[in-house]
């Protein structure tokens, strides 16, 4: 199996940066920097060369660090296709399907409109691992700024069909609102109010909830079990699409 070190660097308020690392070859990654300085000083510090910036989507807190590593490590920069104009030195475009290497291990993407319209996942099966930026958050899901709920569902839809033992990346620590929230839904979801107080339990800690299984995102992240009766009734909606579920349950937290 293809050996990718992955480390965290947070930054901000609440953004995850990830690092990654493939020994064999010394290919170095970086997801969604928001900020240049922290990720150099991480670098620094694991004596890793950064070759690759990848972005999951446009927004700021993802972006605003492309052109400072680039130009302090002449790092390539890899983004959507559709959104190219907004990705800061955008270099190598991708969209869903394509596949490349970073070193000796495979990539491929998803495209997965909804929080923006040009938002896509990074996924290194070999790695099972899964960078889904804003798209898919532990126990919960971005917000739709730029697509509609069925454009979102079927994002999400997608990453739900990886293998369950995908480590799902995401670009925010928003876990423990999220439980807090998905709580109220699904109240007989047993492995869920588990979740939910091993959550409080390392956020007491102040602990990192990220990364998690995609198999367990898919037994209690409500965004994802849209489909799912016991979900439908946690929102008076039994029987109805999935669609109009998860757009009322979106609608619900953006209130919450
Ligand atoms: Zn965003
Ligand atoms: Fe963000």
């Amino acid at each position: 199996m293809a050996k990718l070190r992955i480390e965290q660097v947070p930054v901000l308020r609440d953004n995850y940066v990830w690092l990654l690392h493939d020994a064999a070859s010394g290919a170095t990654a970086v997801v969604d920097p928001a900020v240049a300085e922290p990720v150099l000083e991480r670098l620094g510090q694991l004596g890793w060369q950064l070759s690759h910036i990848l972005n999951t989507h446009h927004h700021d807190d993802h972006t605003g660090g492309n052109l400072a590593l680039k130009k302090a490590t002449g790092a390539r920069v890899v983004g959507a296709r559709h959104d190219a104009q907004r990705i800061p030195g955008i270099d190598i475009e991708v969209g869903d399907g394509d596949s490349f290497l970073l070193g000796t291990v495979a990539a491929m993407v998803f495209d997965v409109p909804g929080h923006t319209s040009g938002h896509i996942a990074y996924w290194f099966p070999d790695a099972q691992a899964l960078f889904a930026g804003d798209t898919l958050f532990m126990l919960g899901c971005g917000r739709l700024f730029e697509g509609t709920p069925d454009q979102m569902w079927n994002s999400l839809l997608k990453l739900r069909a990886l293998p369950g033992d995908t480590m799902v990346y995401c670009a925010h620590e928003y876990t423990q609102s999220n439980a807090r929230f998905a709580r109220l839904l699904e109240r007989d979801n047993a492995q869920l109010m588990a979740r939910v107080t091993e959550i409080d339990e390392r956020r007491g800690q102040r602990l990192s909830t990220v990364p998690a299984p995609l198999a367990l995102e898919c037994a209690t992240n409500p965004f994802l079990r849209a489909d799912v009766e016991s979900v439908k009734k946690g929102v008076g909606m039994p029987g109805a699409d999935p669609v109009a579920v998860f757009a009322e349950i979106r609608r619900r937290k953006d209130v919450f």
